[in-house]
C-alpha cells in the first residue's frame, strides 16, 4: 500500500501506480490534479460512475483536486437540464468539487487566442472544402490523404478569414479552421483535423449567442486541461489514438502546463447499454418513461430504483481500472446493492399477490400489536408494531392445496405454517368462487405458538402476512433486465439494439398490501420486504392514487440462473 492510499484502502491500479511514480520523481512538484469532463448532452450512467470514482477518488486520496468541467462545445445537443442533473448525480454519489467547477465555454476567448497563435505559427489554416470533399481528401486507414488546396494560404489571409468566421460573415459549413499537421500521417487524427466550425443560430446554454464558431473536442480538451493545471488527464481507451493530437496542440502552443493523458477501459455492463446516444433514444422514442426510469442504467435511474450510492462506489472499486476491455456481469453490481441494503434496510412485511385468510378461531374484533425488530442483527434500528387480527393476507404463491414435493415448506390444505413474527396457523378449508378460482382460505391458529414453537412442535415453513384491516394498499413495480441480450450494444446478429429490449422488463402489481408501518415511508426510503427483496419508495403515486414502491433488487442473485440457462440454450 502506498503512502498515498487512504484508510478506505481504494485498491491500487496502473493509473495510481503511474501517479505514485510521478510523485516520487517530483513531477508537477508532487501535485495531483484530475478532472471529470462530462458533456451535458444526457444524464450520467454507470460508466460515468466509474470515471467519477476514479477521478474524484484520486483527487481525494492524493490530497489533490478534481475539477468538474463541462465539455460544452456542441451547443445544439446540450441543455441546462443535463448540466443540473450531472451536478446532482456527482454530489449524490458522494463527491465534492468544491470551488473547482468549470465549463469549457469559460475558455472560449482563450481558445480563440490560441487558435490565432496557431495561425501565426503557420500551424493552422482556414479551409473551404465542404464536408464531402474533406472526407475525400482525408484518405483512409490504408491510403494517405492529400493536401487541401487551401493549405498554403498565407498567415495574413488566414488571420483575416478566421476573424471573419468569428464575426459571422460565413455560412455554416462553408469554412473551417484546421490544424496543419500531416495529411499522410498513418494516424488519421493527425490529418489536419478541424479545430473550429461555424454554427449559426444556436443559443448556447452558457454563452448565449455570443459565438458563431465553436471549437472541436480534441482541441478544447487538452487546452482546458492545460489552463486548469490538470496533471493527469484520465480518459477512456477510444482516445488513445487522439493522444498524439492532444500532445501536438500543447507542444505546438508551448503551453505552460502539459498534462499527461492516460487511458483506461470503459465499463460495459451485461444486459444494458452505456452509450449516451442510445440512452437518449430510449427516452426520446418512449422505450422507457424518462431518464430516471428505474430500469435505466443512469445514476438517476439507479437512485430512483433504490441503489444506495455506497453500493455504486463499492462496485466501481471492485471492478478495478485496467486497459483491457471486458463486460461486467450485472450480478456484480446487484451483489453490491444487496450487501449495502442487507446491512441498512429496515425489514417490513408486504404481500404482493394477496390471498385472503380468515382465522376462524381468532376472536372477532381482537387486535394484537406485535413488537417486532426492524433489523434481525441491528438492535439500534429499534422495533415497530405489527397488528394481528382475524383476517389477514398471505401471498398466493405461499399456498398450494397439495405440496408438490418435500421442498415446499409453505401452507397446504390441512398443513401448518408459521406466520412470520406471529402464530402458527393451519389451513382447514379452501373457498372457491363460481369459476373455481381460489379466493379465500379458512384457517385456525394456535394461541400457544406466538413467536416460538412449544415443546415438541415442528413447523418448518414461515410465510409473511399483513392484517387485512390494517394493511395499506400500494402498487409495486418489479423490474427485470431492460434487454434480453447480454451485449445488446454489440449484438453480433446485426440487428438494432432495440430489438433486444425485454418486453417484460417491468411488472406492475396493483393489489399489494403492505404492513401499516410503511404508511410513513418517504420518497427514497429503502426496505427489505421479507422474502420478496429490497424495495424503495418512488416519488410518484399510481394512476389510482396509491403509493408506489420499486423493487430495487431480489434477495438472491437471479443472474447466475439466467446465465446458466443462456449457456444451456447456446
Ligand atoms: P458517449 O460516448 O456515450 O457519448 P461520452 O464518453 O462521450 O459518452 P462524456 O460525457 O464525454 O460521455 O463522458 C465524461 C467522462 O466519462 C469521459 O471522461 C469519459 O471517458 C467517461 N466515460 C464515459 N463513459 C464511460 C464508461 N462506459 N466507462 C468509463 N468511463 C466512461
Ligand atoms: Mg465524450
Amino acid at each position: 500500500m502506498s503512502e498515498h492510499e487512504t484508510s478506505t484502502s481504494t485498491p491500487s491500479n496502473f493509473i495510481r501506480q503511474m501517479i505514485d511514480e510521478d510523485i516520487a520523481a517530483n513531477k508537477n512538484n508532487g501535485k495531483v490534479a484530475t478532472r471529470f469532463p462530462p458533456e451535458p448532452n444526457g444524464y450520467l450512467h454507470i460508466g460515468h460512475a466509474k470515471s467519477i470514482c476514479l477521478n474524484f477518488g484520486i483527487g481525494e486520496d492524493y490530497k489533490g483536486t478534481c475539477n468538474l468541467r463541462f465539455d460544452d462545445t456542441n451547443p445544439h445537443k446540450e441543455k441546462l437540464e443535463f448540466v443540473e442533473s450531472i451536478q446532482k448525480d456527482v454530489r449524490w454519489l458522494g463527491f465534492d468539487w468544491g470551488k473547482q467547477h468549470y465549463f469549457a465555454s469559460d475558455y472560449f476567448e482563450q481558445l480563440y487566442d490560441f487558435a490565432v497563435q496557431l495561425i501565426q505559427k503557420g500551424k493552422a489554416y482556414v479551409c473551404d472544402l465542404n464536408a464531402e470533399e474533406m472526407r475525400e481528401y482525408r484518405g483512409t486507414l490504408t491510403e494517405p490523404g492529400k493536401d487541401s488546396p487551401y493549405r498554403e494560404r498565407s498567415i495574413v489571409e488566414n488571420l483575416e478569414l478566421f476573424a471573419k468566421m468569428r464575426a459571422g460573415e460565413f455560412e455554416d459549413g462553408t469554412k473551417v479552421l484546421r490544424a496543419k499537421i500531416d495529411m499522410t500521417s498513418p494516424n488519421i487524427n493527425l490529418r489536419d483535423p478541424t479545430i473550429y466550425r461555424i454554427r449559426h443560430g444556436v443559443v448556447h446554454h452558457q454563452t448565449g449567442e455570443s459565438w458563431v464558431i465553436y471549437p472541436m473536442y480534441d482541441y478544447t480538451h487538452c487546452l482546458s486541461d492545460s489552463i486548469e493545471g490538470i496533471t493527469h488527464s484520465i480518459c477512456t481507451l477510444e482516445f488513445e489514438d487522439h493522444r498524439p493530437l492532444y500532445d501536438w496542440f500543447l507542444d505546438t502552443l508551448e503551453t505552460a502546463s502539459h498534462p499527461q493523458q492516460i487511458e483506461f477501459s470503459r465499463l460495459s455492463l451485461q444486459y444494458t447499454i452505456t452509450s449516451k446516444r442510445k440512452l437518449t433514444s430510449l427516452v426520446d422514442d418512449g422505450h422507457v418513461a424518462s431518464w430516471d426510469d428505474p430500469r435505466m442504467p443512469t445514476i438517476a435511474g439507479m437512485r430512483r430504483r433504490g441503489y444506495p450510492p455506497e453500493a455504486i462506489r463499492d462496485f466501481c472499486s471492485r471492478i478495478g481500472v485496467t486497459k483491457s476491455e471486458n463486460t461486467v456481469e450485472m450480478g456484480v453490481l446487484e451483489n453490491c446493492v444487496r450487501e449495502a441494503l442487507n446491512e441498512h434496510a429496515p425489514r417490513r412485511m408486504a404481500v404482493l399477490n394477496p390471498l385472503k385468510v380468515v382465522i376462524e378461531n381468532y376472536p372477532e374484533g381482537q387486535v394484537e400489536q406485535l413488537q417486532v425488530a426492524n433489523h434481525p442483527q441491528d438492535e439500534s434500528m429499534g422495533k415497530r408494531e405489527i397488528p394481528m387480527s382475524r383476517e389477514i393476507f398471505i401471498d398466493k404463491d405461499d399456498f398450494l392445496e397439495v405440496a408438490p414435493n418435500k421442498k415446499f415448506k409453505r401452507l397446504t390444505l390441512g398443513g401448518e405454517v408459521r406466520l412470520r413474527n406471529g402464530y402458527v396457523i393451519r389451513c382447514d378449508e379452501m373457498i372457491n368462487n363460481d369459476n373455481g378460482d381460489l379466493i379465500e382460505l379458512r384457517c385456525s391458529y394456535d394461541p400457544a405458538t406466538l413467536g416460538a414453537n412449544p415443546e415438541g412442535r415442528k413447523v418448518k415453513g414461515v410465510i409473511h402476512w399483513v392484517s387485512a384491516e390494517h394493511g395499506i394498499k400500494a402498487e409495486v413495480r418489479v423490474y427485470d433486465r431492460l434487454f434480453n441480450h447480454p451485449t445488446p450494444d454489440s449484438a453480433k446478429d446485426g440487428q438494432e439494439y432495440t430489438v433486444h429490449l425485454n418486453p417484460e422488463s417491468m411488472a406492475i402489481l396493483q393489489d399489494c398490501v403492505l404492513e401499516p408501518a410503511l404508511a410513513c415511508a418517504k420518497q427514497g426510503d429503502r426496505f427489505q420486504f421479507e422474502r420478496e427483496g429490497y424495495f424503495c419508495k418512488d416519488p410518484a403515486v399510481s394512476a389510482t392514487g396509491l403509493p408506489v414502491f420499486n423493487r430495487t433488487v431480489s434477495l438472491r442473485d437471479s443472474w447466475a440462473k439466467i446465465e446458466k440457462e443462456a449457456a444451456k440454450s447456446a
